[in-house]
């Protein structure tokens, strides 16, 4: 079984490489886990993840003829297999984004939730790939207006490559009727339930400081509490892995809109 989630958003800083390891490994307590840096131009998946001085990355597998098999970049961390991307422009240069494809196709063998680490905006073809790619689509979004306008603009564009919602995950939330506000107008324009609503937490700052995830670094801290209570919510539907190893395979790489 498995379900390929791109966890995206329009903007930078709103808690998506955060995310992407919390509810990986929230979802880790049922599921087997994969979690992979598709933020393949300002990846920092690593530094979160305590993986900063690894030899072999994702770049090293999206090269034109990549000698090293997948494997060699898959870290077991936190209960989770990781794939981070490496940091350097010289790599990120060598990479061809579309290889991106045959990478997922590979880990879809062996795992049954695969979380794409997705880049902000639309501009590139390494930044549209992960939510066309993916079954369907988390949405990190702070409860502010323009980051609803970009949020909705990545929904749009994911959906009309087929890619559905699984639904909104609001992070950083100071103000519980800023979330009221919003969900009233996400719910008509996002497919999926909101999925949850984490707090902005030192926690969370001091985490990412340590170099580790959320939920080893404070997993009793409410923001912690939140991630698990939006992987509870969240319900994987799990297709065959062969036919979404088939599709990724497959897939058209679209140009950026
Ligand atoms: P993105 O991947 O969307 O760019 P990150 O997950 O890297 O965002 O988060 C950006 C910054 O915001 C990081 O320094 C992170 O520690 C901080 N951050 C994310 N979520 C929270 C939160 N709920 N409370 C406090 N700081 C947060
Ligand atoms: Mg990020």
């Amino acid at each position: 079984m498995v379900e390929a989630f791109a966890v995206a958003s329009g903007k930078g800083g709103t808690g998506k490489t955060t995310s992407v390891l919390a509810l990986g490994m929230a979802l880790a307590e049922e599921y087997d886990v994969t979690v992979v840096d598709a933020d393949t131009g300002m990846a920092n998946l690593l530094f979160h993840a305590g993986l900063a001085d690894v030899d072999t990355t994702l770049h090293d597998l999206l090269v034109e003829d990549p000698e090293l098999p997948v494997e060699d970049a898959v870290y077991e961390r936190h209960g989770l297999s990781v794939v981070p991307c490496g940091t350097s422009l010289a790599g990120f240069s060598a990479a061809h984004p579309e290889r991106l494809r045959d990478v997922v196709a590979e880990l879809a063998d062996d795992t049954d939730v695969i979380l794409l680490d997705s880049p902000a905006a639309l501009g590139s073809k390494s930044a549209v790939l992960p939510i066309v790619l993916a079954d369907r689509t988390i949405t990190v979004l702070q409860p502010t207006v323009p980051a609803l306008s970009d949020g909705l603009k990545v929904r749009e564009y994911a959906r009309s490559y087929g890619t559905e919602g699984a639904g909104v995950l609001f992070n950083r939330v100071t103000d519980d009727r800023a979330v009221e506000r919003v969900s009233a107008s996400s719910d008509r324009y996002f497919d999926g339930p909101v999925l949850g609503v984490v707090p902005e937490s030192e926690a969370v700052r001091a985490a990412r400081e340590a170099g580790k995830p959320l939920l080893a670094h404070a997993p009793d801290s409410s923001a912690a509490s939140a991630y698990r209570e939006a992987a509870r919510t969240l319900t994987v539907e799990a297709g065959d892995p062969g036919a979404v190893a088939d599709r990724f395979a497959s897939a058209v790489v679209p140009d950026p809109p």
